[in-house]
């Protein structure tokens, strides 16, 4: 039987590259990919795709020619615009590519998903949205983490961008019947990250004698999820051929921004001392809050966890000190 084709948006970012990197040779891969600052082609540069188009998924005549010539099996959409402190500066390639970057994804999904005649082909057709927790906006300490059900309540142009995606997305499945997943996950963390998320940012910058900058008080709490483990999910839901569902996906795993910072720097000073001997923790400088910073986010992951008997299966400090290594090392 010849193997099904998923075309990935987004393939040479973070989770995109990690996600090619995990899933071994089950399916072929086409990946569509801008190349913004964020991606890196070296984060591919093992991999045989059957297919590599560089190109803004805003250019829907090209991105049209993409999908008709690939005729993909299963899309998974990770392109997307994704730091919300570039999202406060300037919104506009948010709105740009969350929004009508997606739109344009679906409206090419729905085109070939229509133009599949055999039933056993539309069945196994599916449209992988990945998005994230803080759709759902901010939790006070006392609040129940976010279940799928929770109201979209999203502060940042970042998350309002990927807010309305997921409604785009929701409304193709309602109207249009195709089959979509959407896939709300919390923070991720793993190697090929940009340097300007706040793990690989601060191991930069400890090792490299500058300040490590925290906003505001650093009491904000994120849910951090392995990379890995998330990657597992998404390769659960396409090899099941779970559709016309959602997920919130995270791991329990809630820990304060300064907590965090600190367990990095105690960590490199057994992994990699200081010519002083000090500790990295000296280099913490607290800096003016984010705007509309949110609190905190957690996450409910018992429906994937019910449904797919998926969870979280990576030990959180060995992950970290695996992370740690990489950006130390490159
Ligand atoms: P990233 O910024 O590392 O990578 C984004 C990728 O999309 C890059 O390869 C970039 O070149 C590509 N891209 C951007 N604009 C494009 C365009 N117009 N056309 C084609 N390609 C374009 O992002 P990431 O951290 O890997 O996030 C992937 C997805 O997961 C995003 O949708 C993000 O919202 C979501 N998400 C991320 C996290 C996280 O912790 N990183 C958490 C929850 C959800």
């Amino acid at each position: 039987m010849s193997k099904k084709k998923l075309l990935i948006s987004g393939g040479y970012g973070f989770i995109g590259s990690n996600f090619i990197q995990s899933i071994g040779d089950d399916y072929d891969i086409f990946v569509v990919d801008k190349r913004t600052y964020a991606a890196n082609e070296n984060h591919l540069n093992n991999i045989n795709l059957k297919g590599d188009y560089f190109l803004d998924i805003c250019n829907f005549g090209e991105l049209k020619k993409v999908f008709q010539s690939i005729s993909p099996d299963k899309i998974i959409h990770f392109a997307a615009e994704s730091h919300v402190d570039r999202s406060i500066a300037n919104p506009e390639e948010f709105i740009n590519t969350n929004i009508n970057g997606t739109y344009n994804m679906l409206r090419c999904a729905l085109e070939i998903y229509d133009s599949k005649l055999e039933d056993n082909k539309k069945d196994f057709f599916q449209f992988i949205h990945i998005s994230t927790d803080e759709v759902f906006g901010s939790l006070k300490l006392s609040d129940k983490a976010f279940t799928e059900e929770s109201t979209y309540k999203p502060n940042s142009p970042y998350s309002a961008s990927k807010a309305a995606s997921d409604h785009l997305v929701r409304s193709y499945n309602k109207t249009f019947d195709l089959p979509t997943t959407i896939l709300n996950c919390s923070n991720n963390f793993g190697q090929n990250q940009y340097h300007e998320k706040l793990i690989p940012l601060t191991i930069k910058n400890a090792l490299n004698g500058k300040e490590i900058p925290i906003y505001g008080n650093g009491e904000q709490i994120r849910d951090w999820l392995y990379v890995k483990d998330f990657c597992n999910a998404i390769k659960m839901v396409i090899d099941l051929n779970i559709s016309n569902e959602r997920f919130n996906i995270g791991s329990n795993n809630e820990i304060r921004n300064i907590d965090l910072v600190s367990q990095i720097c105690s960590i490199l000073d057994e992994m990699r001392p200081r010519k002083d001997k000090k500790s990295y923790s000296l280099q913490i400088k607290f800096v003016e809050d984010r705007k509309g910073h949110d609190v905190r986010y957690a996450i409910n992951s018992n429906k994937i966890k019910k449904l797919l008997n998926w969870k979280a299966k990576y030990n959180f400090e060995d992950s970290l000190k695996e992370t740690i290594a990489f950006y130390a090392n490159s």
